[in-house]
């Protein structure tokens, strides 16, 4: 019986053949394993990553700002070095082959600074760890600085504590709206929602959701799609400055984190 077979599929690359000296699925995992990788050590292959390891980029802002494509996701770990990574979702999925049963890990992920850029990224693999990782690797690559302020009506405290505007994102049934919310009123949201928004950096917003917020991945989706308009809308020089309109990351003084987290190395002597 003929075995249906898949062309294209790793097919006729030849194992150590003239001239394949690419070694390309080798020196990928190698580069996957390497767990300590300094940003020293990193050899950039993009324009982009040229430039900002030559130090001719020093800010995400900047290095998003220039257009060029974002593909190394060192250029985060070195534009910002607090960037932190949370699984949104990890689903199985079954297939009955041929040869039997095959399992395969579907993994989402948000990555951020807490400070204005967020990024949301999957990947698949048969292996939970690996996929995780490079669904980071892509978290980051996909990221976006977003903009705070206040535009809550009941506040207008002016300060980047919320979103500045109304924004509304969608995928497949799930479509979310977040509005600014007063001071004090939290992630008033999902637990997907609340995961990105922290990641984002946003401590306080109303949202509203429709259709099956159940499907983790479309929530989450929808959640970075908003955040994507509320990084691209179009606004004015009057709104910046009534609203207190923010881009990216707050230099002077960083937003308090939500929970102060003390260090683990548990309690310091005092001094004196
Ligand atoms: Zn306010």
């Amino acid at each position: 019986m003929p075995q249906p077979q898949r062309p294209q599929r790793g097919g006729p690359r030849g194992r150590g053949g003239p001239g394949g000296d690419r070694g390309g699925p080798r020196r990928r995992r190698r580069q996957f394993d390497d767990d300590n990788k300094t940003p020293l050590m990193w050899q950039p292959k993009t324009r982009l990553g040229r430039m900002v390891k030559a130090g001719e980029i020093t800010t995400m802002s900047d290095a998003l700002k220039t257009g060029l494509p974002l593909r190394e996701p060192e250029i985060v770990d070195i534009l910002l070095p607090d960037v932190a990574d949370e699984v949104i979702d990890v689903k199985m999925v079954q297939r009955m082959t041929d040869s039997g049963r095959r399992v395969r890990f579907v993994i989402t992920v948000a990555v951020g600074n807490s400070n204005g850029f967020v990024g949301l990224g999957q990947a698949k693999g048969k292996e939970v760890g690996m996929s995780i990782k490079r669904a980071i690797e892509n978290a980051k690559l996909n990221i976006i600085e977003i903009r705070r302020g206040c535009g809550s009506w009941e506040c207008r405290c002016g300060t980047p504590h919320t979103i500045p505007f109304k924004v509304t994102g969608k995928s497949a049934s799930v479509e979310v709206t977040f509005k600014p919310a007063p001071r004090g009123i939290g992630l008033a949201t999902g637990d997907v929602a609340k995961k990105i928004l922290r990641l984002a950096g946003v401590s306080d917003c109303w949202a509203f959701t429709e259709g099956k917020t159940k499907t983790v991945v479309n929530y989450a989706k929808s959640v970075f799609d908003a955040l994507m308009k509320n990084a691209e809308t179009r606004i004015t020089e009057s709104e910046i400055t009534k609203l207190g309109i923010l881009q990216g990351s707050i230099v002077a003084a960083p937003p308090t984190p939500m929970t102060p987290a003390p260090p683990a190395g548990g309690p310091q002597p005092t001094e004196g």
